[in-house]
């Protein structure tokens, strides 16, 4: 019998990485279960409390279950978020150390969990300027990046609100080209971030991703932000909205995960939502779904 057809009996979702950010209060494993739970094959989750401050240390028994459980149910890649207060180009040297410190103790810690994928935004200038801003970000990078690690660092498209680093894709190309060590290094896409910084996904998303392709390169796109916006073209605003209730539209959504260069990418939801609205939401995409 052909492998292919005893391996998977429904196609459509097998390939569809789909799952949204979780609560990381109570573990690992809790987070994979609740995962399950919600239809989902994969999460997002804090590093730390958002607001800074140190990790919960790791617990053994909880990342052995965990690994466990995520083979047998297919679970991954995980994505860890930093904290949106972690800035590696803030304009106080206490505060980009800060920043440098947390995230290598983060690195550390992805290594339990080996493979992943760890997304940052890259920072703000804060009237430095965006040529300092990305010096500090690529200095603090190169020195947080080791050869062996098997933890993706992804760089987050950002909205541009303030003077966040990252809004268009030639500012992270800037940044990625200063990095030494380059093979565990990628992009996250947002696409409530990209919007509002003036990429029109809505009528344009093969444009938008030739550009992207042009000046980044696909290859580097590994994860995908699904956030509907509250905001307007160009807003500058970084709201999201749930999905299909923003200006994005659930059009706009059914042509990124079904486009040929993204769906192979794992999709995580960052929407205003409890459990219920993101069990909804997901069931909502797999209908979308139509690829393999
Ligand atoms: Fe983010
Ligand atoms: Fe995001
Ligand atoms: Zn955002």
């Amino acid at each position: 019998m052909n492998k292919q057809t005893t391996m998977n009996t429904d196609k459509r979702f097998s390939s569809f990485r789909i799952g949204c950010h979780l609560s990381s209060s109570d573990g690992y494993f809790a987070m994979a279960k609740t995962a399950v739970g919600i239809g989902a094959n994969t999460f997002q989750f804090f590093t730390r409390n958002p607001r800074g401050g140190a990790a919960k240390p790791i617990d053994p028994d909880d990342i052995a279950a965990f690994l466990a459980f995520s083979k047998e149910n297919g679970i991954g890649p995980i994505l860890a978020h930093a904290s949106y207060t972690m800035n590696l180009c803030a304009a106080e040297a206490r505060i980009r150390d800060f920043a440098l410190n947390t995230m290598m103790d983060d690195l550390c810690r992805m290594e339990y969990t080996p493979g992943n994928l760890y997304n940052l935004h890259p920072g703000s200038h804060v009237q430095q300027g965006v040529e300092k801003g990305i010096e500090l970000i690529a200095g603090a990078l190169n020195t947080a990046i080791t050869k062996d690690q098997t933890t993706w660092v992804l760089l987050e498209t950002m909205a541009g609100k303030g003077s966040e680093i990252g809004r268009t894709f030639e500012e992270l190309q800037e940044i990625m080209d200063r990095i030494e060590i380059r093979d565990r290094l990628g992009v996250c896409l947002d696409t409530c971030h990209i919007f509002d910084a003036g990429y029109d996904i809505i009528n344009d998303l093969d444009g938008v991703l030739e550009h992207f392709d042009k000046v980044i390169g696909l290859e580097r796109l590994k994860a995908i932000h699904l956030n509907d916006t509250k905001n307007p073209f160009k807003s500058h605003k970084d709201r999201h909205e749930t999905i299909g209730d923003g200006y994005l539209g659930i059009e706009t959504f059914r042509k990124v995960i079904n486009h040929p260069a993204l769906q192979h990418l794992p999709f995580y939801l960052e929407t205003p939502n409890e459990l219920p609205g993101y069990a909804r939401e997901i069931a909502l995409l797999k209908t979308e779904r139509t690829g393999a």
